[in-house]
């Protein structure tokens, strides 16, 4: 396994390291400095720039516009962005329904959807999850009945991402009841602002508005937005998560995150010493360091055998848990080191003050809601438990 870059590799960032220097929108970057959070804006700004430089669309075949990179590339691009901090693409549209339209759509679909995906222009949701199927994703039963040229859709979607601020969501319905669950399901697009369709919030534990719940009545949508045929909705799901299997892993941040650590732990003080001479905080630092090198090398490990023609299949289970535990870990230890400041819980981050009268330092404020937040890590993505069933039965081949 020979894990060095090759020179056009490094070339390669070099390219990326300038473009996040110069070109890409300085005040967002700020923003993410500052602690502030960002919204719909400022996420579809980033895509812009990127797709400015024709890398919006990493994994994409090229003659729909993808960038043509290889997997070490596209590795090397991550790690560049996550070295500023620059947001990655919002996934929904990029990264999940369009390799599903320009796969399994028609000509006229891919030219209806895939430029406004591609240009950031519309924004989209997933719609899966329902309150009684999210493991087990078959069961779900948002019904659409075939009314002439159109389906009415009634049911409720649930725990959806950004449908706040989505123009178009894809929905997994439900158009027959006979057979296997699965047979019965069909892949379907709708604008948002069709008739019959409303977002409620769900407010998070971390405090924020990032999902929602998403009730559908008599929506009446055109047969023309379903993608693929009829009843075959899960096998165009299924394809669909194998490239929601995006890193995880985000070994870059989590390093800057440990750099940081390290270094403000050096300027925070308990009973008269600081917490970098604290020897159980200076061995929960040393373990997660151990720990994130090893999901390093794990993430090294999958991009050399993909480089050797392997997909990395059912072992990037293996890597979401890794990456799971380690995003925990981390953000544990920020609010193990900000004490009682990490109990200064700020839900509204947006305005550049936000923490400008608390007397309590940037870095401390936001770490209880970044704590919180990643527990969702756990859920999303493929329950823990459920990719443990899958390294179980498909990686260690167990009974
Ligand atoms: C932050 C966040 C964002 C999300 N965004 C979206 C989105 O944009 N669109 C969307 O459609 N959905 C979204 N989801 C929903 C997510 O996909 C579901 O929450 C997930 O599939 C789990 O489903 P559930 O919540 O119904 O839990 P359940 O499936 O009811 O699971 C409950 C518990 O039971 C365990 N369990 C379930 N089945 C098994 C089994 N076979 N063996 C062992 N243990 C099991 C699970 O591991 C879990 O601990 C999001 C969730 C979160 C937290």
């Amino acid at each position: 396994m020979d894990l060095a870059f090759a020179d056009t590799d490094e070339a390669f960032r070099l390219e990326v390291r300038a473009f996040f220097e110069t070109r890409f929108p300085k005040d967002i970057l700020d923003k993410i400095r500052r602690g502030q959070t960002l919204g719909k804006d400022d996420l579809v700004r980033a895509e812009k720039a990127y797709h400015a430089e024709g890398w919006s669309a990493a994994n994409w075949p090229e003659e729909y516009g993808g960038t043509g990179w290889s997997v070490t590339q596209k590795y090397i691009f991550d790690e560049e962005r996550e070295r500023v901090g620059a947001p990655s693409v919002v996934p929904m549209g990029l990264l999940y329904v369009a390799p599903v339209i320009y796969t399994f759509g028609s000509p006229e679909q891919k030219q209806r959807f895939l430029p406004g995906i591609l240009s950031s222009d519309v924004f989209w949701a997933q719609g899966y999850s329902e309150p009684g199927a999210g493991s087990d994703l078959a069961s779900l039963q948002t019904r659409a009945v075939r009314d002439g040229d159109e389906y009415v859709v009634n049911g409720v979607k649930i725990w959806t991402s950004q449908a706040h601020y989505a123009d178009w969501i894809f929905c997994l319905v439900r158009t027959s009841s006979a057979g296997k669950p699965q047979e019965g399901i069909t892949f379907l697009c709708m604008d948002m602002k069709t008739p019959g369709i409303t977002v409620r919030p769900i407010i998070g534990i971390d405090g924020s508005h990032y999902l929602n719940q998403v009730f559908f009545e008599d929506v009446r949508v055109p047969v023309g937005n379903r993608i693929g045929e009829e009843n075959k909705g899960w096998d165009y799901a299924k394809y669909l998560l194998t490239h929601e299997r995006t890193s995880y892993a985000h070994v870059a941040r989590k390093k800057m995150d440990m750099a940081r650590l390290k270094q403000l732990a050096r300027t925070v003080t308990s009973d008269g010493r600081s917490l970098a001479e604290d020897p159980l905080f200076v061995q929960k630092m040393a373990e997660a360091d151990v720990a994130l090198a090893s999901l390093e090398m794990t993430v090294l490990r999958a991009i050399a055998s993909l480089s050797s023609g392997q997909a990395p299949g059912n072992e990037s289970s293996i890597l979401k848990i890794m990456a799971t535990e380690r995003a925990q870990e981390i953000t544990e230890l920020f609010v193990e080191l900000g004490g009682l400041y990490s109990a200064h819980f700020i839900t509204d981050r947006a305005r550049p003050d936000w923490n400008s009268n608390s007397g309590i330092p940037d870095w401390a404020s936001p770490s209880m809601a970044s704590y919180l937040f990643t527990r969702a890590q756990t859920i999303y993505g493929g329950a823990t438990e459920v990719q443990k069933n899958v390294i179980a039965k498909q990686v260690l081949r167990l009974p």
